[in-house]
């Protein structure tokens, strides 16, 4: 470790990137670390884990958690598990990041911010999808009835999306952690191994293959992992929750299942930097999302 990295004036802690789902948390995660870590839909409650993603520079640490959207419909045992992975990150953080859709105000953003409130965490107010706003002075009531809403210690407009001002979040981020050295070492980039990365982007392009047809009965767990031959060999069990659908997610001829398969594997090959051979199964485990033994087992508790 570097010795500006364990000087005083070093700064280091966990921001916990929260707010409503489909908002751009993932997005702005990938972002704020320059790495695709978190995957993205244009589905709200995509993200089902918190996500850990570290940023080391010469002046500071900081350990971005993204998490799954908190929402007020939290009937299924799975929208209940995501809600308190959500719950859990903003309390262990230092400080959140409200992350904001411009230029809308939801009742949703309403229950995140009390989240923040009752975690009693300082909060910078990140106002994404400002790409999205013509002409940009309309931002400007928005941000003034923000600043009325809530103490928050900065509000910085962003665009995730398109990479805007996200050097300037970073800095109003770092500023606000307490001073510490380095709490990982500074080339770890986060602390999910390859299986729950492979497991994720099958779950992605899953997502953005089944549009609405499936809704959120889908799992990934990768069962098999092997070097062999130069090659990563993986195994991939995809769960759905009713007989139904599994015809839905193979499609006519398996067609669905090997456009899944081929896009996964090449945005992996990329993603890794190694040569993936990928065999997916579809399963069904009835009603796993409504099952608590189920989650657990596919680690969403
Ligand atoms: P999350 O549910 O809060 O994690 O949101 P995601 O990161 O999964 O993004 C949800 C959707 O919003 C995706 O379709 C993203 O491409 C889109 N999105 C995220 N950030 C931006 C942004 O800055 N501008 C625009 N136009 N779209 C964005
Ligand atoms: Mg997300």
């Amino acid at each position: 470790m570097s010795d500006a990295a364990a000087g005083p004036d070093f700064r280091c802690g966990f921001a916990a990137l929260v707010g409503r789902p489909n908002v751009g948390k993932s997005t702005l995660l990938n972002a704020l670390v320059g790495q695709k870590l978190s995957i993205v839909t244009p589905r709200p409650q995509t993200t089902r884990h918190r996500i850990l993603g570290v940023l080391s520079s010469a002046q500071a640490q900081i350990a971005f958690v993204d998490t799954p959207g908190l929402h007020a419909q939290a009937g299924r045992a799975l929208n209940q598990a995501m809600n308190r992975t959500a719950t859990a990150a903003l309390e262990g953080a230092d400080l959140a990041v409200l992350v904001l859709e411009a230029p809308r105000w939801t009742s949703e953003d309403e229950l995140a911010l009390a989240r923040v409130v009752q975690a009693q965490r300082p909060a910078i107010a990140a106002v994404n999808k400002i790409d999205r706003v013509r002409p940009r002075e309309r931002l400007l009531p928005y941000l003034g009835e923000l600043a009325a809403r809530h103490e928050f210690l900065a509000i910085v407009p962003v665009s995730a999306l398109k990479a805007e001002n996200i050097q300037d979040l970073r800095d109003t981020i770092a500023r606000h952690l307490p001073c510490s050295q380095a709490l990982f070492p500074l080339d770890q980039l986060t602390d999910r191994g390859t299986p729950f990365r492979i497991a994720e982007m099958i779950r992605e392009k899953l997502t953005l293959e089944l549009n609405q047809e499936v809704p959120y009965g889908i799992a990934v767990e990768v069962e098999r992992l092997a070097h062999e031959d130069g090659q990563l060999m993986v195994d991939a069990a995809i769960w759905v929750d009713r007989e139904g659908q599994k015809p839905i997610v193979i499609g006519a001829h398996g067609a669905r299942l090997k456009r899944v398969g081929r896009s996964a594997r090449l945005a992996l090959n990329e993603l890794l930097g190694e040569r993936l051979h990928l065999n997916l199964w579809v399963k069904v485990r009835e009603n796993w999302a409504d099952n608590a033994r189920a989650l657990r087992e596919l680690g969403l508790e």
